[in-house]
């Protein structure tokens, strides 16, 4: 219970309440000390780790954080040749219609709130780790935040205010308990047993975040995945049996508009930004995104497409081809 009064609440969406302050999380320097943030450097900057450890640095007379979860479990359904993509992106990008909801939810319940900032990925937020110290789950050996009513199909956002709260919970307790299914599952071994992901081995990370060519370790345990990766979330039995969300902007028709792969590989920069505006596979860029789908080509046995974008472009995609036609091994 956040405040005494009645508040309009969205389906699929839970919130919980936490002071600002501090939130060193030892886990996480220890995760950048052992590089295993790959090329993403923005999540080192000094900065930022210093917003990140003293919440109360991110917004002048804060005073405490909502924290919401919102729930976006859906069918993902895949067509052979299209390549698979991750459930969060196959509708419209959460990053558009998250913090709406989040700041509608505010000044609808008028909270006596002067002031508030609305993150959804948008900072230096230590997103898990608020959810977790207020209540909202634990951190799995996967990584993912895990609610025990929702799962982890979850988004976390955050509105930090200047609205004191003085009833928080304690942080939720561990429940994976002898589970290490996601640590089993994993195709290219990137959970470690002291449930550290190694984001250098994450196919996640690779299609979407890695801006150069992807390693044969990870290329060839991709299979078709061309957009993250589900793999330690579909695992895990906490999602078992879980509500799909009655979101209308998770459940409409699946977004964005599916491509043969063969299609996204030669795609051109302008057809790329026109079919993917709004949608989350932009974060890959258009070379990252053709790369994936070349990969997934390859992967399917389809050698002489890959030596045809080799000839084609000389971007990206050509020292990818490359790379894969070199291989040897298979
Ligand atoms: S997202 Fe995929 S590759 Fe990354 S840790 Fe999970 S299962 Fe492994
Ligand atoms: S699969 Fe098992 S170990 Fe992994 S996060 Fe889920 S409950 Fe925890």
């Amino acid at each position: 219970m956040l405040l005494d009064q009645d508040l309009s609440i969205p389906p699929d969406l839970e919130f919980s309440s936490i002071r600002v302050g501090s939130l060193y999380s030892e886990t996480y320097s220890n995760w950048i000390n052992s590089r295993y943030h790959a090329s993403m450097s923005y999540l080192a900057r000094s900065e930022r780790v210093m917003k990140s450890n003293d919440t109360s640095l991110l917004m002048q007379n804060s005073k405490s954080i909502i924290v919401f979860l919102l729930n976006y479990r859906r069918k993902n359904s895949f067509r052979e040749g299209y390549g698979r993509i991750a459930t969060y992106a196959s509708f419209g990008d959460y990053h558009k219609f998250f913090p709406r909801l989040i700041d509608k939810f505010m000044t609808e319940n008028k909270l006596f709130v002067s002031n508030f900032k609305t993150y959804v990925d948008t900072g230096p937020l230590l997103e898990r780790g608020l959810a977790k110290n207020s209540s909202l789950g634990w951190v799995g050996k996967n990584s993912m935040l895990i609610n025990s009513a929702m799962g982890s199909f979850t988004f976390i956002g955050a509105a930090v205010t200047d609205l004191c709260i003085d009833n928080f919970s304690p942080s939720s307790s561990d429940l994976c308990g002898k589970c290490t299914k996601c640590i089993e599952s994993c195709p290219t071994g990137a959970i470690n047993l002291d449930r550290t992901l190694n984001s250098n081995l994450c196919i996640s990370y690779h299609t979407i975040e890695n801006r150069g060519i992807i390693p044969m370790e990870v290329s060839a345990r991709m299979d078709d995945m061309i957009f993250g990766c589900d793999i330690c979330n579909n695992v895990c039995p906490w999602n078992a049996g879980k509500r799909d969300s009655s979101l209308v902007e998770v459940r409409q028709e699946s977004y964005p508009p599916k491509m043969k792969l063969e299609d996204i590989a030669f795609i051109d920069k302008e057809s790329f930004n026109e079919i993917y505006r709004g949608s989350a596979i932009k974060r890959a860029t258009h070379e990252g995104f053709a790369r994936n789908a070349l990969i997934a080509l390859y992967n399917s046995g389809q050698k002489e497409l890959v030596r045809e974008v080799a000839r084609h472009f000389t971007d990206l995609r050509r020292d990818q081809a490359l790379l894969l036609l070199d291989d040897q091994s298979r």
